[in-house]
C-alpha cells in the first residue's frame, strides 16, 4: 500500500505541508466535497486565513463568503469555532492528541484520525467512505460496523508511516477500488481481497436503502426599489444556526409539497405575505400601515438539491417605494453590491435574473 501511495498519490496542495492547521482545513473542506472542487477554495482560504489566529479573528460574514459555493456551510462556522478554541485553549497550536482533536467543533472520528496520523504521526485509523468500501471488499463483508473497521484498519496501519498508510487506503478507494467499477487488475492488494476471490466486489458494501427525499416549494419575495445608484433588493439574514446559517437571502416561505397542490396564486400569496412581514419589520413601531408593495411578475423557478431535501424556489418580484429604513437582519443592497455578502448558491441564481430591466 505504501509503495502504491508513493507511486500513485495525486499532487495536492495540502500534501505539500505538515502544518496541522492546513491539514485540518483540507480535511474539513474534503468532508462531502470532491477533491477537484476543494483545491481552489483551499488555496484562496490559505491566502486569506493562513493560520488559526487570522481565522479566529475574522468576521463570520467574511468566513461564509470565502466558503460560498462549497456548500454545507456549517463546516465553515465549525472551522472558525475550532480556530477560536485552538487560539484560546491551545495557544494557537492545533493539539496533537486524538482525543483533544475530536473535541474540536466539526471534528469527528474520521477527521481526528486523519489529523492524528497525517499531521502528528500517530498509528491510528482514519475511516472515511472510501476506506469503508475498500475494507468491505477486502473482508467481503456487506455491512462492516464501525468497531470492526476501526479494529481491522488499526491492525493494518503502518506504525512508521501511519498518515501515508491511511491516505493510501483512501487513495485506493478514490482511484482504483471505485464504487461502480473497481479496477481489480491494477489493485496492489488484489491477492488478499476476499470479494475479488468470491466475485462479489459489486455488492460490497451493500448499498444503503434509498430514502425518498422531500421536495418542497418555497415562495420567494424579490422586493426591489430604486436606490441612489441603481436598483436595490431587500435581503434578510438567516438565523446563525441551522441550514445556511448567517447567510443573506430574499425572504421566502415554504408553501407546500412540490406538485399540483401548489399553484401560482398560492406562490404569489405566500411571497406577498413574507415580503410584507420583512418590510414591516423595518418600519418604526409607531407606523402600523404596511407600505405599498406593487406586484410586478413571477420570475423563473430555481431548483436546488440540499443533502436531505429538494427545494423549488418560486420567486415573485415586487416594487417597494424608496425611503424604507434598514435593520440589522434586513438590508437593502444594490444589485451591483451583492458580492461581499455570503449568499447561498440558489439565491445567487434567483438574484441573477431578478434585477428589473428598466432603469431606475
Ligand atoms: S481487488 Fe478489487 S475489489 Fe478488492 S480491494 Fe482491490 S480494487 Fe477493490
Amino acid at each position: 500500500m505504501l509503495a502504491f501511495f508513493d507511486e500513485r498519490q495525486r499532487e495536492l496542495p495540502w500534501r505539500e505541508t505538515s502544518d496541522p492547521y492546513r491539514i485540518l482545513v483540507s480535511e474539513i473542506m474534503l468532508q462531502q466535497t470532491r477533491v477537484e472542487t476543494v483545491v481552489p477554495y483551499y488555496r484562496r482560504w490559505m491566502q486569506r486565513f493562513p493560520d488559526p489566529a487570522s481565522l479566529a479573528a475574522a468576521d463570520e460574514e467574511e468566513v461564509l463568503r470565502q466558503w460560498q459555493g462549497l456548500g454545507y456551510y456549517r463546516r465553515a462556522r465549525n472551522l472558525q469555532a475550532a480556530a477560536r478554541e485552538i487560539v484560546e485553549r491551545w495557544g494557537g497550536n492545533v493539539p496533537g492528541d486524538a482525543k483533544a482533536l475530536a473535541d474540536l467543533p466539526g471534528v469527528g472520528a474520521y477527521t481526528a484520525g486523519a489529523m492524528a496520523s497525517i499531521a502528528f504521526g500517530q498509528a491510528v485509523p482514519a475511516i472515511d467512505g472510501n476506506v469503508r468500501r475498500v475494507m468491505a471488499r477486502l473482508l467481503d463483508d456487506p455491512a462492516p460496523g464501525a468497531a470492526l473497521l476501526a479494529r481491522e484498519v488499526g491492525r493494518l496501519v503502518d506504525p512508521h508511516r501511519p498518515g501515508d498508510f491511511n491516505q493510501a487506503l483512501m487513495e485506493l478507494g478514490a482511484t482504483v477500488c471505485t464504487p461502480r467499477s473497481p479496477d481489480c487488475a491494477a489493485c496492489p492488494v488484489s491477492e488478499g481481497c476476499r470479494a475479488r476471490a468470491a466475485g462479489t466486489q459489486g455488492e460490497r458494501p451493500r448499498p444503503p436503502r434509498k430514502k425518498e427525499i422531500p421536495h418542497r416549494v418555497e415562495a420567494v419575495a424579490v422586493v426591489v426599489r430604486p436606490g441612489p445608484t441603481g436598483w436595490e433588493v431587500l435581503l434578510r439574514r438567516r438565523p446563525a444556526s441551522g441550514l445556511l446559517g448567517g447567510m443573506w437571502e430574499c425572504p421566502g416561505v415554504d408553501v407546500g409539497p412540490h406538485g399540483s397542490e401548489v399553484d401560482e396564486a398560492c406562490v404569489v400569496e405566500g411571497a406577498q405575505d413574507v415580503a410584507l412581514r420583512a418590510v414591516m419589520r423595518q418600519q418604526p413601531p409607531t407606523e402600523m400601515r404596511p407600505p405599498p408593495l406593487l406586484l410586478d411578475r413571477v420570475l423563473p423557478a430555481v431548483d436546488h438539491l440540499f443533502s436531505h431535501r429538494r427545494v423549488t424556489y418560486r420567486p415573485v418580484r415586487f416594487h417597494a417605494p424608496a425611503g424604507l429604513p434598514a435593520s440589522t437582519s434586513v438590508r437593502w443592497v444594490g444589485f451591483h453590491a451583492l458580492d461581499p455578502l455570503p449568499i447561498p448558491r440558489a439565491q445567487e441564481r434567483i438574484l441573477g435574473g431578478a434585477e428589473p430591466e428598466e432603469g431606475v
